[in-house]
């Protein structure tokens, strides 16, 4: 979390409050299933100028707003909500942007609805405001408008290189940027944007919201390097050599994987390159994936229970109406959708586009057919044990409760690892875990003098807000130890 500065928004008396709470929500829309099954586009409907004027004005200006202190980035929300309720929605935007590296990202992939909307006081006894939706419409309009706008500090003369342009590189060179630092970020595929480009489906978040994201920092003066991967393709010390800094915000880009009889059966994808088949196109591809048409099968299996997977189950769903196949995708999950990981908004979209779902069960065998292709998977039955380390009650197998199920394409969506070759490639570099940097939590600092690091990198796969504040943070750390070197 970033310190929390005092709201620009000005106090209310009971009156207007009394007045502000009978005002009605404005409603919150996505395409309907049948339309967002035709194509890969964004599914939210955004509002209108007049609609976010409305819906901000329900907003009660909370001293001490809840739903700010739940902010990852802490972001003055009812400030914002002020700004946007008297038209003002570029004034909202560059107030969203003092604390936010991207509010027009965000705004469309934070889980809004157990961060700052669950947090809104008029959730308790109706609809909170509606405040992804608003950040949203105001970083946009100001994208379409004006452009949006920030001050850089004039050059200091020392240079960073970040490594990795996903969330937290984003953020940290943003950020290194306005404090007049030169900027370089390396980034290992053909497109920057790392999870924003590689993880995150187009139905989510357009890729052109990222490209104008990334084209504003070019334009800002910082460089944009693709296709090298440092510690394979350059030494780190050489990266090293030419910067004053480094921050590394490479993410936890490895698929999870289990050992499953059949797993490497033809048929059988990790998510990552399943979802960067069926969302990207081919020019985008990372060398390793083999080149033609994204997987599609008539009965799609994904496997697992978080935002991954549900992004899975709603490409496969798309895939497979392109293709012109009756829609049959199913989610299988160990636990309950009780203790699901996943954001429950996503989930209720995947059940509406025709998503099933199959609680309490886990693969244990990969079928082939007489070809060798996969054909179906063996799966046995779970019950809820004690509660493991991460609070959640431990699945535990029925023993003899093997089940067959049909699958001609299955998905694996179990996690992802932080890439443990990093920690062999920079000398002195202190990992743990299995590839996870070990930092200094307040300021990113590694155990290499002069070398930062936050994101998933450090914590494993967690909420883009944060990898972002991590960013924002190692940089301002870099910055203190960078005028310690004038
Ligand atoms: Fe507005 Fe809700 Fe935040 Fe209060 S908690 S300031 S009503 S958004």
């Amino acid at each position: 979390m970033i310190e929390r500065k005092e709201s620009i928004a000005p106090r209310l008396d009971k009156e207007a409050r009394r007045q502000r709470m009978a005002l009605p929500p404005q409603p919150v829309l996505e395409r309907s299933a049948a339309e967002r099954l035709r194509d890969f586009a964004e599914t939210a409907i955004p509002f209108s100028p007049e609609q976010a004027m409305a819906e901000a004005s329900r907003c009660l200006l909370c001293p001490g707003a809840p739903c700010a202190a739940h902010c990852l980035l802490s972001n003055d929300i009812p400030g914002a909500m002020w700004l946007i309720s008297q038209g003002d929605f570029l004034g909202a935007a560059a107030l969203y942007r003092q604390t936010s590296p991207m509010p027009e990202i965000c705004s469309r992939i934070c889980p809004q609805q157990s961060l700052c909307e669950g947090a809104c006081v008029l959730g308790k006894s109706g609809t909170p405001i509606a405040l992804g939706r608003l950040e949203r419409f105001v970083a946009d309009y100001e994208r379409a408008h004006d452009g949006h706008t920030v001050v850089d500090a004039p050059d200091t003369g020392f240079r960073v290189a970040v490594i990795g342009s996903g969330p937290a590189g984003i953020a940290a060179a943003d950020w290194l940027r306005r404090a007049g630092h030169a900027v370089t970020i390396y980034e290992a595929l053909p497109e920057p944007g790392g999870l924003l480009v590689y993880g995150i489906p187009t139905f989510k978040l357009d890729k052109r919201v990222v490209r104008e994201k990334l084209d504003h920092l070019r334009a800002r003066g910082v460089t944009l390097i693709c296709n090298v991967h440092v510690g394979r393709d350059v030494p780190f010390e050489a990266v090293r050599q030419q910067h004053d800094a480094v921050f590394i915000g490479t993410g936890a880009n490895v698929d999870a994987t289990a050992r499953i009889d059949g797993i490497s059966l033809p048929g059988v994808l990790q998510a990552t390159p399943f979802l960067i088949q069926a969302n990207l196109p081919p020019a985008l591809w990372p060398a390793s994936l083999p080149p033609g048409p994204p997987p599609v099968g008539r009965q799609i299996t994904v496997f697992g229970g978080g935002d991954t997977a549900m992004d899975c189950v709603r490409s496969a769903l798309r895939l497979q109406q392109r293709a012109g196949y009756p829609l049959n995708v199913t989610c299988v999950y160990r636990r309950t959708e009780e203790e699901m990981p996943g954001n429950r908004h996503d989930r209720q979209l995947a059940r509406e586009e025709g998503g099933q779902f199959l609680f309490l069960a886990a693969p244990t065998r990969f079928l082939p057919d007489q070809d060798g292709r996969l054909r179906a998977v063996e799966c046995i039955r779970m019950r809820l044990g004690e509660p493991d380390d991460s609070g959640r009650r431990r699945p535990v197998p029925i023993e003899g409760s093997e089940f067959t199920l049909e699958t001609d394409l299955a998905v694996l969506a179990l996690g992802y690892w932080a890439d443990p070759r990093l920690g062999e490639a920079i000398p002195g570099l202190q990992t743990h875990d299995n590839g996870l940097i070990t930092v200094d939590p307040e300021t990113g600092q590694t155990s290499v003098p002069g070398v930062f690091a936050g994101g998933d990198n450090v914590t494993g796969p967690d909420l883009v807000g944060r990898a972002a504040a991590a960013g924002i943070r190692a940089a301002r750390a870099i910055d203190a130890y960078l005028q310690t070197r004038r």
